[in-house]
């Protein structure tokens, strides 16, 4: 390609929104253009990256014997109300009608779609099982779209969907995914792992998540160093405090002006935080339209300990946005419970759930849902009784690892893509059978598998950049090498360039060549923004058949004969797209 001929269009200001380098750098370098909040479209250098990231799945999902289709984005809404997702999914879901009023949605998942095919066409256990995928556009109006292609409203997903006859047939299946994730995530020159996620309220190991370690990730993990255990905060187990044998001392409620929060009670009293329970409380929505179907839960845990959302989640069995924070006063007569001096003894009309730490320790200092009041010695069974008890700690660094007990660490992550067992989920509710050898009707097992392609993209960019730009993978990346022609309008130079450009063309490298009457600056600041693996100059030294060849990556620049950089830069891609591999 000729720049002289590319639509490229590199911006010198970038949004005030965009904080992470990978937002601004593809901003920046022209490849992706904002339509509005969390809408993108790709341009030239842009489309091809993440042509070739799509071209990766396609060979590795296609290796594992997936089968590529494209089902529409547009999706009908009886589909989802038969699975009973289409009140579940909530208000990240874009809903449309059409003009006689038949509802439908723009696909955030595809679940449903699929089973509905299977279900319609596929009847035998000869046919079992049957992998389908496709990379399409995914719509999900998130409440915060941001970090540009990081978490946008519409994106593009490979999603694959396993049919098979048994949980046996599913293991495989998933192993044989995880496996293909690997080679996707290496081919495309991610530093990543894959951690244990969480599973809904299903639970179990049961689903991974491959993230992309990096400082602006949104997703926290927690990992031991010891051993191989790894997950999600969202999921990882946490180890309780030792049950104490101590005597249960009596009740004693204790005046504590004033001291609202844990901190505020544990200073006061002199006692440490790790002997208070702390109350949170929430409001559930039930069915929609039916407030009578909503419910108050108040969740206790040790005073120094965080609450991990998703785990009070499953274990109400709720979707996550059917949950928030209630206010304490509003609730007060509905449930006894008091602002600031909140504690599980004698609370009414609300779900109580007690981390299942609590009842082990003795003699803890809980509110005594008396205004400026504090219970002190509380103790299960005696004093307080849980509507559930489960684990609801977020894992915090330092905690002993639930495998082996050693302290775990910390890291962040970008979540590019996940496996999971869906088991018979929507089999079950959509009635996705197979006949069997026995021409026995049995229920499929299912799995889903999704990468999010567009968020790879920027992935990549986050772990491949420096202050002058993007320095991309070869595998990934919208033209292998640059040619830099220092002066188009000198002939020596103009033909050495174009000699080495159709040498390397014809060698099955893409190559850009900048044959743009700019400034050489402001060629060299381009090829570093754009990130192209490397680049051959061809300057004055062209006189003496001598280009520069420099790597993106490196600081050092070689003077090479024509015919050596040529030589050179063809090992180079070609090591670069066998990466992984
Ligand atoms: P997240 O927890 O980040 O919201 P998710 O669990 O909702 O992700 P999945 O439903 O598993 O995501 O979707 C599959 C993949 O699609 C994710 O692993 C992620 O890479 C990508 N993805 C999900 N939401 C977005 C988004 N809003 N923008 C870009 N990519 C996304
Ligand atoms: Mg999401």
């Amino acid at each position: 390609m000729r720049m002289s001929k590319m639509y490229m269009k590199t911006l010198r200001q970038v949004p005030a929104e965009a904080e992470i380098p990978s937002h601004i750098l593809l901003l920046r370098a022209g490849m992706i253009r904002k339509l509005v909040s969390g809408v993108y479209g790709f341009m030239p250098l842009g489309n091809r990256s993440l042509m070739k990231i799509q071209n990766i799945i396609r060979e590795e999902m296609d290796a594992k014997g997936g089968q590529e289709i494209l089902m529409s984005a547009i999706c009908p809404a009886e589909l989802w109300k038969e699975s009973g997702r289409w009140y579940a999914y909530g208000p990240e879901m874009f809903r449309l009608k059409d003009r006689n009023e038949r509802e439908f949605c723009l696909g955030p998942t595809h679940e449903e779609v699929f089973t509905d095919i299977i279900r319609s066409e596929v009847d035998s256990y000869r046919e079992l099982p049957i992998y389908l995928y496709q990379i399409q556009t995914k719509y999900r109006d998130e409440a915060r779209p941001r970090f540009g292609l990081m978490r946008s409203r519409e994106f593009i997903m490979k999603d694959l969907y396993s049919f098979d006859r048994d949980y046996e047939g599913l293991d495989k299946s998933y192993w044989l995914m995880y496996d293909a994730y690997t080679r996707v995530f290496n081919r495309c020159g991610l530093n990543f792992r894959a951690v244990e996620a969480d599973n809904g309220a299903i639970g179990g190991s049961n689903s991974h998540e491959f993230c992309a370690l990096c400082e602006n990730g949104e997703s926290e993990i927690a990992y031991c160093t010891q051993c191989e255990m790894a997950a999600t905060t969202e999921r990882a187990d946490c180890v309780d405090a030792k049950p104490e044998d101590a005597a249960e001392l009596p009740l004693e409620v204790v005046h504590t002006p004033g001291t609202k929060t844990i901190e505020e009670v544990s200073q006061f009293l002199g006692i440490d935080k790790t002997r208070t329970i702390k109350a949170l409380m929430f409001k559930v929505y039930g069915e929609e339209g039916k407030p009578e179907t909503d419910y108050y839960v108040a969740a206790f845990i040790r005073g120094d300990r965080e609450l991990n959302m998703t785990k009070l989640i499953n274990a109400l069995n709720i979707p996550e946005y059917a949950i928030e924070f209630a206010d304490e006063n509003v609730m007060s007569e509905a449930t006894g419970c008091v602002g600031g001096f909140t504690g599980p003894m004698g609370l009414h009309d609300c779900k109580i759930v007690v981390d299942s730490e609590l009842p082990g320790l003795k003699n803890l200092c809980a509110g005594a849902n008396q205004a400026d009041h504090h219970a002190l010695n509380v103790n299960y069974g005696r004093d307080y009784k849980a509507d559930i008890i489960t684990d609801l700690k977020l894992i915090r660094p330092g905690d002993p690892c639930p495998a082996c007990g050693a302290p775990v660490q910390m890291a962040r992550g970008i979540e590019v893509g996940q496996v999971f067992k869906l088991g018979t989920k929507y089999s079950e509710s959509m009635h996705a059978y197979y006949k069997d050898e026995n021409m026995q009707e049995q229920v499929m097992v299912m799995g889903c598998y999704g990468i999010g392609v567009s968020r790879t993209l920027a992935a990549v960019v986050e772990q491949n950049h420096d202050e002058n730009g993007i320095i991309w993978p070869v595998s990934v990346a919208p033209y292998h090498v640059i040619i830099t022609l220092v002066n188009p309008a000198d002939e020596t130079q103009a033909a050495t360039a174009e000699e080495l450009y159709q040498k390397l063309t014809g060698a099955g490298v893409e190559v850009l060549l900048d044959d743009r009457n700019e400034r050489p600056g402001v060629k060299f600041k381009d090829a570093d923004l754009i990130g192209i693996p490397l680049r051959i100059t061809v300057g004055r030294k062209a006189d003496e058949g001598v280009v520069e060849y420099k790597p993106r990556a490196e600081a050092e620049n070689q003077l090479l004969p024509v015919g050596e950089a040529c030589e050179k830069a063809v090992a180079f891609v070609q090591d670069g797209l066998r990466m992984g591999l």
